[in-house]
């Protein structure tokens, strides 16, 4: 069974420090609370050689990051605290592989939405929702 990805939906890790939490802490967490893996399809992070996208659960797998839309919507993470605005070069890497993903899958670099839209939740925080579309319709 292949899943008929939709599109994408933006969250935040309210992680306290992008250096110290890595996607393999998150991939523990998330397996401690009786997931069979992270959440998330992807993450960015960046431990201090820059940002780079990690893939999470298998696209083969639906996510379990949004009530409601897991079947449909990949996870993407941006691995930030919530108070703090991802930089420029984060952004761009994000914005650069979510055009490419969406391409790929054949859906409009438009089907990116933050989880805020669909949940009850402040997340994505401080992730410039804005910003973000702009820059994947661009392509990065
Ligand atoms: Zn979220």
């Amino acid at each position: 069974m292949s899943i008929r990805w939709q599109g994408v939906v933006i969250h935040c890790t309210e992680s306290r420090d992008t250096s110290e939490l890595q996607t393999d802490d998150i991939t523990a967490y998330h397996k401690s609370k009786g997931w069979q893996d992270i959440g998330y399809h992807f993450v960015i992070e960046d431990i201090g050689v820059g940002p780079w996208v990690v893939a999470g659960r298998p696209m083969s797998l639906p996510g379990a990051h949004c009530i409601g839309f897991n079947y449909r919507y990949l996870g993407f993470a941006f691995n930030c605290p919530a108070d703090v605005v991802p930089g420029n070069a984060m952004l761009v890497k994000a914005a650069r592989f979510l055009a490419g993903l969406l391409d790929a899958l054949g859906l409009p670099r438009t089907a990116v939405f933050a989880h805020s839209d669909l949940n009850d939740t402040t997340c994505p925080d401080a992730v410039p929702m804005a910003e973000l579309r702009q820059m994947i319709v661009r392509g990065g």
